[in-house]
């Protein structure tokens, strides 16, 4: 039985293309030339961070960040930006009953943005930066389990990453849904990890409330 419904931040509730152009614009890189050494990183296993070394060798992000806020230019999203599934997605699954979160590796300066976009909508927001834990450490998804009034098999976690949501959060017991999009889903949709180890295989979030009633009533 699903009770819980926790959502990733990154490609699963906003869309990065803002984020991202805007790092392609500050390291002074075309667009199309950052989005694709991003993806080609993520395909090679590597940290996506790693993209910010290739361009600039050394760069340090939190620096980074720092020195945009400076200039006015911090890394920010709003409303916007957020997939336009997500509303109703959330509204669904809330009047379904579920116990709504939202968690992910954030900063500070974002889990400020979230908590002004989604305080009404869901149950808790929670990052990285409030915890001390982030993405894919255990410790991260103990932290969940710790805030989340449900058992841990009754937890749905939902991202677009495989080694950064649905491995660690499956190997937490959670239930887990893959939603196809942004780069990482795009490029580890059709890996035999992704076909074979969520719960769910989402295109849109909105899929996410029928299935989850589909799910329940099966084990009645
Ligand atoms: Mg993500």
């Amino acid at each position: 039985m699903i009770r819980a419904v926790i959502f990733d931040v990154g490609e699963c509730l906003v869309d990065e293309t803002t984020e991202y152009s805007s790092w392609a614009d500050w390291l002074g890189v075309p667009r199309h030339t950052f989005h694709a050494m991003f993806g080609a990183v993520i395909a090679q296993g590597r940290d996506y961070r790693d993209v910010f070394q290739e361009f600039r060798p050394g760069f340090d992000l939190y620096e980074e960040r720092e020195k945009r806020a400076g200039v006015g230019k911090a890394e920010t999203f709003g409303e916007a930006d957020l997939y336009p599934d997500v509303r109703d997605a959330l509204a669904a699954l809330r009047a379904d009953g579920l116990w709504l979160g939202i968690a992910g590796n954030q900063t500070v300066r974002a889990g400020k943005i979230l908590r002004e976009l989604f305080s009404s909508a869901v149950d808790l927001i929670g990052t990285s930066d409030d915890w001390g834990a982030s993405k894919p450490d255990p410790g991260f998804f103990d932290q969940v389990a710790e805030v989340v009034p449900a058992a841990r098999g009754e937890m749905l976690y939902v991202g677009d990453r495989i080694d950064n949501d649905i491995r660690p959060a499956a190997a937490a017991g959670m239930q887990t849904a893959l939603v196809h999009r942004g780069p990482w889903a795009t490029i580890q949709w059709n890996t035999e990890e992704a076909q074979k180890l969520p719960t769910f295989r989402v295109d849109s979030l909105t899929e996410l409330a029928p299935r989850i009633r589909q799910f329940n009533g099966r084990e009645h």
